[in-house]
């Protein structure tokens, strides 16, 4: 599903990748790169246990002309916004990110993305599992691990993606987001703990 990049949080997570970019060819490298995360490792290994291994070609470096970083579909597979990227850890990040929708669908078949709750609940655990708010990572290496900002900024980036989804209002969005929210905010799989 789309991230969109001005969802990112204003303090700074990243730098601003809304100007410049990068080549396609520059961010398949930097896509080869993220293969080396132990995050993207870990991914990778546990959608093949269910039986969801991905193709060489799963993951692509496109040119994004909407306003996101990335996105995941479950014909197309994996884009990643050459475009609106520069740095290896936001392309890292959005990798990150998008395999865990791709888990959420291998594990749940049925899975229906233009229903409210489902596209809010993967989005609530992608944006928490995935760590795209521990923005403090960078900025205050570790200290001052403050739940409610991680959530709020969580929440935030579910409410950019859900609207985002043709099927869901706003008001939908944020129904469907507070309806799922302390059960799938709490479902850590395939971690046992958030990372
Ligand atoms: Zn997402």
């Amino acid at each position: 599903m789309a991230e969109n990049t001005n969802s990112k949080p204003a303090t700074g997570a990243f730098s601003s990748a809304v100007n410049g970019g990068m080549t396609v060819e520059e961010c398949e490298k930097m896509i080869n790169r993220s293969f080396r995360s132990p995050m993207v490792k870990f991914l990778k290994d546990q959608l093949e246990k269910s039986g969801c291994a991905i193709a060489s070609n799963f993951i692509k470096a496109v040119h994004c002309n909407e306003e996101m970083s990335g996105g995941y579909s479950m014909g197309r597979g994996i884009s990643v916004c050459s475009n609106h990227l520069q740095l290896q850890d936001e392309v890292t990040q959005v990798v990150i990110h998008e395999l865990i929708h791709a888990y959420d669908q291998c594990r749940a078949a049925n899975l229906d993305w233009t229903n409210c709750a489902h596209h809010a609940c993967s989005e609530i655990r992608a944006g928490h599992l995935s760590g795209d708010c521990h923005y403090k990572r960078e900025l205050l290496r570790g200290h001052m691990k403050l739940r409610a900002h991680e959530q709020d900024c969580v929440r935030r980036r579910v409410m950019k993606s859900v609207t985002a989804n043709p099927f869901c209002s706003e008001a939908a969005a944020k129904d469907a987001m507070e309806a799922v929210w302390d059960v799938c905010y709490n479902d850590t799989k395939p971690f046992d703990r958030a990372p």
